[in-house]
């Protein structure tokens, strides 16, 4: 099994500043993706989008990489959402066309909507939710609220008339029914399995593969035109041990965690304290600052005690600084301009993390395989 992180957009909400020089080069909204195949040529892969910046669809295509099975939201801002309108067309056009589908109604039936998944404020909130600003792609996207926090759901892909399908399924886990074992068993790639939906139509019963990822939402403290602001934890069972995967421990085979953050300043103790943060395989991290400390965003700095925190030194973590701006850094009169591509690595040689864990500044477009 390979997991591979893209970082399609890395850059703050608003990139470079009028009438500069145009030195800097970061221009992507922020967009992540994580990017899992089974390893054999030609085999499944499964394709998670975290955030949908401008103009993640164009990296994507250059990168010759197809459309995500689900979407997931960290916050309604638009340096978050700025690419979905595009994402949710041109996915549904692309599935037509290698699908040989010419009649848009068909193909919606076909093909299905693109699954959003956020916390039930940041999709549903009456003004400044999602689902608000993007009403209109009804149709094209499906919304999945999930008003649980803490709490670790998995995701069901469904075969419709033997073909597979947009149709997703979202569980909290310990509900799914799948046949007569209500347990998680190994989720690898293509394993075939039949399931009653939680949602949706009660008798339908579909056949369809377990995706091999639980996830779940922690809160944070971010900005009050941004309900339901959070970090995602999303968690890999590796393939090749069959059933007999091991639950936790150091093994190889045993499940480790990519950890997302949307925008955040701060967060309350237990989700800090979450050991579900601990020891990630990947962590992108909001960075919007180097040093100043503004109201909506941790800086580098901050992080620092974060990224200790949350490694033990006994584990190799890549974390990936993204979001990056700057500009409260000229504000704050801690640079004489927006801190360049230097600044910031010099930010980063500046710090020693534990043994084990490697800082990345990312990149627009840029590849990390973590496993
Ligand atoms: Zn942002
Ligand atoms: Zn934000």
């Amino acid at each position: 099994m390979k997991i591979e992180v893209w970082t399609w957009g890395t850059g703050g909400p608003f990139g470079r500043e009028l009438g500069t020089i145009p030195e800097r080069r970061r221009r992507g909204h922020t967009a992540t993706s994580i990017v899992i195949s089974d390893g054999r040529a030609g085999g499944a892969t499964a394709h998670y989008m975290i955030d949908a910046g401008a103009p993640a669809v164009e990296t994507m295509i250059e990168k010759g990489i197809s459309s995500p099975q689900i979407l997931f939201i960290t916050h309604p801002h638009f340096d978050h959402i700025s690419d979905l309108d595009r994402l949710a067309n041109s996915r549904m056009r692309g599935l037509m066309l290698r699908g040989g589908v010419r009649d848009i109604e068909e193909a919606k039936e076909i093909f299905g909507p693109l699954v959003v998944v956020g916390a039930d404020e940041c999709i549903n909130h009456p003004s400044d939710g999602v689902r608000a600003r993007f009403g209109y792609l009804e149709g094209l996207v499906s919304w999945r609220s999930i008003s649980a926090y803490d709490t670790w759901h998995s995701v069901h892909q469904n075969y419709a008339g033997g073909r597979e399908t947009g149709y997703v399924e979202i569980y909290r886990k310990g509900q799914e029914r799948s046949g007569s074992n209500a347990e998680m068993t190994a989720n690898m790639i293509g394993e075939e399995e039949r399931a009653t939906p939680s949602t949706g139509s009660e008798s339908a019963i579909r056949t369809g593969r377990r995706l091999p990822l639980e996830f779940k939402l922690l809160p944070v403290r971010h900005s009050k035109h941004a309900p339901g602001s959070s970090i995602f934890v999303f968690r890999f069972r590796r393939s090749g041990g069959g059933q007999g995967v091991p639950e936790d421990g150091g093994g190889r085979l045993g499940p480790r965690n990519v950890v997302i953050s949307g925008d955040f300043k701060s967060m309350e103790g237990w989700v800090a304290d979450s050991p579900d943060l601990i020891d990630p395989a990947c962590l992108v991290l909001d960075s919007n600052t180097i040093r100043a400390s503004g109201k909506y965003h941790a800086s580098f700095e901050e992080n620092r005690s974060l990224i200790d925190r949350w490694t033990t030194g006994g584990e190799e973590v890549l974390v990936l600084l993204n979001h990056i701006s700057g500009f409260g850094d000229y504000l704050e009169g801690f640079y004489d301009g927006v801190p360049d591509d230097r600044d910031w690595q010099e930010a980063v040689d500046g710090y020693a993390p534990k043994p084990g864990v490697a800082i990345k500044i990312a990149e627009d477009g840029s590849c990390h395989r973590i496993i």
